[in-house]
């Protein structure tokens, strides 16, 4: 970066922190707008693989304006069905993903993960963008003027703008805000998530195993050797071991699975040994304001909805898209962060609001919400009727209209080297 933080004929100078979904996605824009753009991220590269997420609704006009649509349609899973299987690991029912995801058939794309990152990285690799991985930001301090910020690793830098896109457990946001604990709403599940081979042979499909307030998901993204497996269990409150050590959370994950059926051992046998374990509490993050002064927020770590809504990348993308704009249309940072907010917010509560629907069906935690469950697959399948989740949300995910943001844009230099 220059010693100043700009360059000549640039707008301000911005840091990023994260480089996912929304942050790399916020560079691109920002970028293409004039900006001086930093990443800082604290893993070694950007990271690949990964279970599958969905890119739907005002989502994929993103991505189609940056010109990537058509690698993630190559790149789209096209699971074709999900299979619900009771206690005793008898089927319950079978349904279409869209059914419970809302995701519109020939439009809207699953892929995995780390397919996203990955172009979305590559993308930026085209604008002059800087990247500082194996890194953090360690303080800020926005003085009014512009923002002074320490990092573990590189020099101390002023830049015009810092934003934190470094998801669920947000440094930025700590660092603004305080611990995440009063931000944090969580949501009465804590999940595992890791892979193991395909001991099913299954292939573009999920099932789904459920007992009262415990749960395990296999899914196959496409033909592949890999499963991605999650144990998902019910608690009134995060259970506070599991916030200790992997080894406690991994014996935590056993006790709460003793006992239960179907090929639930094996699973539990397998998470004993993954290497890519990772554990969490399904929680969303509600703040008031996403912004303090020259510091925003975006992705996950200024709203996420939870696995359990499905919209996490979606409204990570589109609120990149839309901060961005509102940073290129506005001189002043702080008016730019209100614009953003006031156009980003209904469409960010709304989607977090699906994680509800979703919530009783896939993981219920009682008898009564596993028979609802199981009446309404019944009722699909026999006569096409039952309300399935997914019946109300393709509106949701389509509910925001992008702004035009292409009066800003600088003409882009020659990319061909
Ligand atoms: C099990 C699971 C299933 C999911 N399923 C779906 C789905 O079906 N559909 C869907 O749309 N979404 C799904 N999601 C949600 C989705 O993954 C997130 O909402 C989305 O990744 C948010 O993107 P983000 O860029 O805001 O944050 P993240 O993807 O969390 O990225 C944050 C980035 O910041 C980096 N970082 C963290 N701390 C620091 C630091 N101190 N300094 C620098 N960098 C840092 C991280 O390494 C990471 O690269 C799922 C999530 C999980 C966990």
């Amino acid at each position: 970066m220059d010693d100043d933080g700009s360059q000549s004929g640039r707008r301000f100078s911005v840091l990023i922190s994260g480089a996912s979904i929304a942050g790399p996605t916020l560079a691109y824009w920002l970028s293409r707008y004039g900006f001086n753009v930093t990443v800082v991220e604290r893993s070694e590269a950007v990271r690949g693989g990964g279970y599958a997420i969905d890119v739907r609704g005002t989502a994929v006009d993103v991505v189609d304006q940056m010109g990537i649509y058509p690698q993630l349609q190559a790149a789209h899973i096209g699971s074709r069905e999900i299979t619900f299987l009771n206690p005793d690991g008898d089927v319950a029912g079978r349904i279409r993903p869209e059914e419970l995801t809302g995701s519109e058939e020939g439009r809207d794309i699953e892929l995995p993960r780390g397919n996203l990152t990955e172009l979305l990285f590559a993308l930026t690799q085209r604008e002059s963008i800087q990247y500082l991985f194996n890194d953090s930001i360690e303080s800020i301090k926005d003085d009014g003027n512009g923002v002074d910020v320490t990092f573990k690793n590189s020099e101390p830098h002023r830049f015009d703008v810092v934003i934190g896109a470094d998801g669920l457990h947000s440094n930025t946001r700590r660092l603004i805000f305080g611990p995440e604990e009063p931000f944090s709403r969580y949501l009465g599940y804590c999940f595992n998530g890791f892979t193991m081979p395909n001991f099913l042979g299954l292939s573009h499909e999920s099932i789904a195993f459920a007992t009262p307030g415990r749960f395990a998901v296999l899914s196959a993204s496409g033909d592949t050797d890999t499963l991605h497996a999650f144990l998902t269990f019910a608690s009134e409150a995060p259970p506070i071991t599991a916030s200790q050590d992997e080894k406690s959370q991994r014996r935590l994950t056993a006790e709460m699975f003793a006992g239960v059926g179907w090929e639930v051992p094996r699973l539990v046998d397998a998470l004993q040994k993954a290497d890519d374990f990772y554990y969490d509490v399904v929680s969303q993050i509600h703040l008031e304001q996403w912004s303090k002064g020259r510091v925003g927020l975006v992705g996950d770590s200024a709203f996420a909805p939870s696995f359990l809504s499905g919209q996490g990348s979606s409204i990570a993308l589109v609120g990149a898209y839309i901060l961005a704009g509102e940073l290129a249309i506005n001189q002043d940072p702080t008016r730019a962060f209100a614009s953003y907010e006031k156009l980003m917010r209904p469409f960010a509560e709304a989607n977090q609001a699906l994680a509800g629907s979703g919530a009783s069906f896939l993981l219920p935690r009682t008898e009564d919400e596993l028979n609802a469950r199981n009446r309404a697959l019944a009722g699909r399948q026999a006569q096409g009727s039952g309300t399935m989740p997914g019946d109300d949300s393709r509106t949701v995910h389509s509910s925001l209209r992008l702004p035009d943001y292409s009066a800003a844009l600088v003409p882009e230099i020659d990319g061909s080297d």
